[in-house]
């Protein structure tokens, strides 16, 4: 028994796809993969695969691809909580409220919450349209805070180049 990485209904062991929102069932599909020889080794769990295959192997809030590198985004990917946990302990664990993020994006959105105004009755299972809903108002709001951070970014880097410029200028014209 398991619930519904989508829509949080449950799921009966064994079946091919969600009767409440008609979703595959990718904790079965992980189940699967986990036998697989190259990947039965590795650090991978049902529970995180079956969460990375639902969200496309990407960041749910920027779309950067999490198995394009190791470094830039392997290395650095982060489960977030669309509800926050402060809030929602009883969804800590729940499938559907765990989504793949990079690590920036898991810092913009933090612990904000995007039930408000309320969409998502607590106890209940969320349903495939509220769950969509949380998370188009989630990646909006992380989009505007990476917005503003990348225009800071842009600052810091453009001084901060032209600074260590003609610091590395200065040294070599002393060094003559
Ligand atoms: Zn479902
Ligand atoms: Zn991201």
């Amino acid at each position: 028994m398991s619930d519904c990485v989508c829509c949080g209904h449950e799921l009966p062991s064994g079946c091919i796809s969600c009767a409440g929102c008609g979703s595959p069932n990718y904790f079965l599909i992980a189940q699967g993969l986990m036998q697989d020889e190259s990947i039965k080794q590795t650090y991978w769990d049902t529970a995180r695969l079956a969460g990375w295959m639902r969200d496309g192997l990407a960041c749910v809030y920027c779309g950067k691809d999490m198995l394009d590198s190791y470094d830039v985004t392997y290395h650095g990917y982060a489960t977030d909580h669309l509800l926050p946990v402060n809030q929602y302990k009883e969804l800590d664990s729940q499938g559907w409220n765990r989504v793949l993020t990079c690590r920036a994006c898991n810092s913009f959105k933090q612990d904000w919450n995007p039930n408000d105004p309320p969409l998502y009755t607590p106890g209940g299972q969320p349903g495939v349209a509220v769950r969509s809903e949380l998370l188009n108002r989630a990646k909006e709001f992380v989009r505007q805070k990476r917005q503003a951070r990348e225009a800071l970014f842009q600052r810091e880097q453009q001084a901060i180049q032209r600074a260590f410029k003609s610091l590395k200028a200065g040294l070599a014209a002393a060094a003559k």
